[in-house]
């Protein structure tokens, strides 16, 4: 059965761990190691238990922590092959890592694990579709500057899809960041805003979608009010009765096994 904890989602750390029976893949690695196994606690989880990483790209919000995974030989490090020599593993770390290239898929004990190119300001970025062992599909993208066709595909006709929902356009531009990297995030390799991730839904949300996840909010640029206002609206304009949650960047949830949500206190 699967389990989805996301453990944190913004510009100060990504992870995601997903849970089916024995197998534990973590989707990047951007907290420490001590506070990734702080917030996995919560769930009865451990990096020790942890059997593959997959990597999106090398900025530090989503690899911070592979430094202090310290000694794993039975660890996989997925990513495609930009992507691995800018990863720094710790010194003592025996893990090994596996170049992957996007549109062909791998296991992950019964996960079939495909990456899709997006884009983003990294060497060879990418996210990650999941087929499960009960047929469903999982989703996931977040650091996307444009809905690229790649991405677009790998998400369509998803039951689960987790995506980047970043910023409010009016805080972007009447906020405190500095003009270059307001161009940045609204480039086409920076980060998708809440009404370009509107207006994709109808491209990506079908009759199958079961939960839609945003991630990557901006605690300076966005609202999780505001995010959650423009994604309902396009969803209750597609009919979809779709769930919704908004991941946290400091509360780690859960999602599935019926449990509802756990959160960290
Ligand atoms: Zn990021
Ligand atoms: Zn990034």
């Amino acid at each position: 059965m699967l389990e989805l904890i996301f453990l944190g989602s913004g510009s100060r750390g990504n992870a995601t761990l997903i849970r089916w029976d024995q197998t534990r893949l973590l989707i990047d690695c951007g907290f420490t190691a001590r506070e990734l196994n702080r917030r996995l606690a919560a769930f009865g989880e451990h990096l020790d238990r942890v059997q593959a990483i997959c990597i999106t790209h090398e900025h530090s919000d989503h690899v911070g922590g592979l430094r202090g995974l310290g000694q794993r030989e039975d660890l996989q490090i997925f990513g495609t092959s930009g992507t691995l020599p800018a990863l720094r593993l710790g010194k003592r770390s025996e893990a090994e890592k596996v170049p992957i290239q996007p549109g062909r898929s791998f296991r992950v004990g019964p996960l079939e694990v495909m990456a899709f190119s997006t884009s983003h300001d990294a060497i060879d970025p990418v996210g990650y579709r999941i087929t499960l062992p009960d047929g469903r599909h999982l989703g996931l993208a977040t650091d996307l500057g444009i809905p690229n066709d790649e991405a677009v595909e790998a998400l369509s006709g998803c039951e689960l899809i987790g995506i980047e929902s970043n910023h409010d356009p009016d805080m972007l531009e009447h906020g405190p960041y500095p003009w270059i990297l307001k161009r940045r995030i609204r480039s086409n390799k920076g980060h998708l805003s809440n009404p370009t991730t509107a207006a994709l839904l109808p491209r990506i949300a079908g009759d199958r979608l079961e939960q839609l996840f945003a991630m990557h909010l901006s605690e300076t640029n966005n609202k999780p009010e505001l995010a959650r206002q423009a994604l309902q609206k396009s969803l209750d304009r597609l009919g979809l009765k779709t769930g919704l949650r908004i991941i946290d960047q400091h509360q780690a949830s859960s999602y599935g096994r019926g449990s509802g949500q756990m959160k960290l206190l």
